[in-house]
C-alpha cells in the first residue's frame, strides 16, 4: 500500500558532467541583470536591488529535448542564462562566503511568454503565467564549481544558426556572489535550488521548428527545438 493517494510525481533533475543528476529543489530567476538588456525591455539605467521570480522544479527541460510551443501566448521568447546550481543550505549568506554554496554551473533558458509579461509589467500584475509554465527551463549538464567560477566569458544564443544574443558575463549588474547574498536575504536556499543568473540583450520571438543554441564559454552547449503546440487532452 501506498504512502499516498497515489504515485507522486518523479523528482526533476538536471545532468551533472560526469556524474549522477543534480536532483532540482526550487528555480529562482533574477530579471534585469545585464544593462543593455534592461534598455532593450525600456527600463532606466539605475543600479536597482536584483528582482527575483520563481519556476516550478518540473519545468526543467533536458539538453537535446524538444520544447513544445506554450499554450496563451504568439509572442515566446528565449532568454539564454548563466544557472547556479546550490549545493549547500543557507539563510542570509554574505557575499564574501557565497561561493562556498554553489554546486556548480550551467547554461539554461528562461523561456518566456513575453506578450504575457508585457501586459502583467502594465497592470502591475505577477509574473507566473510568463515565466514559470510546462517546459520553460531548458538547462545544459551542470559543470562542478571545483572547475571554476565564471564571471566572465562569452555568453551568446543561437536561432538556426543566426546569433542572437551575445554579451559577456562580466557584463551582469549582479554577479553570483551578490545574487546568493541578495536571495539568501530572503528564502532559505537548499541544495538543489537552481538560479537563472539573467539574459543579456537580444531576446526574441521563436516558432515551431526553431534550433536553438545556446553557451558559455567553458560550459555544455544546450541545444534545443521548438515543437509544434500539444493538442488538448481529456
Ligand atoms: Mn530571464
Amino acid at each position: 500500500m501506498s504512502e499516498f493517494a497515489f504515485p507522486p510525481a518523479a523528482q526533476p533533475s538536471v545532468a551533472v558532467a560526469g556524474e549522477r543528476p543534480f536532483p532540482v529543489h526550487r528555480i529562482y530567476c533574477v530579471g534585469l541583470n545585464y544593462a543593455d538588456h534592461v534598455r532593450e525591455m525600456g527600463g532606466g539605467g539605475g543600479r536597482e536591488p536584483p528582482v527575483f521570480f520563481m519556476k516550478p522544479a518540473d519545468a526543467v527541460v533536458p539538453n537535446g529535448a524538444t520544447v513544445p510551443y506554450p499554450p496563451g501566448t504568439t509572442n515566446f521568447h528565449h532568454e539564454i542564462e548563466l544557472v547556479v546550481a546550490i549545493g549547500r543550505a543557507g539563510r542570509a549568506i554574505s557575499a564574501q562566503r557565497a561561493l562556498e554554496h554553489v554546486f556548480g554551473y550551467a547554461a539554461g533558458n528562461d523561456l518566456t511568454r513575453r506578450d504575457l509579461q508585457n501586459e502583467a509589467k502594465k497592470r502591475g500584475h505577477p509574473w507566473d503565467t510568463s515565466k514559470g509554465f510546462d517546459f520553460s527551463a531548458p538547462v545544459a549538464a551542470i559543470r562542478r564549481a571545483t572547475l571554476g567560477h565564471p564571471a566572465r566569458g562569452r555568453i551568446w544564443l543561437s536561432v538556426n544558426g543566426s546569433l542572437r544574443q551575445e554579451s559577456d558575463l562580466a557584463q551582469m549588474l549582479f554577479g553570483v556572489p551578490d545574487i546568493i547574498a541578495s536571495l539568501s536575504a530572503l528564502y532559505e536556499l537548499r541544495p538543489g535550488d537552481l538560479i537563472f543568473t539573467g539574459t543579456p540583450a537580444g531576446v526574441g520571438p521563436l516558432k515551431p521548428g526553431d534550433r536553438l543554441e545556446g553557451g558559455i564559454e567553458g560550459l555544455e552547449v544546450l541545444r534545443n527545438t521548438i515543437a509544434p503546440p500539444l493538442g488538448g487532452s481529456a
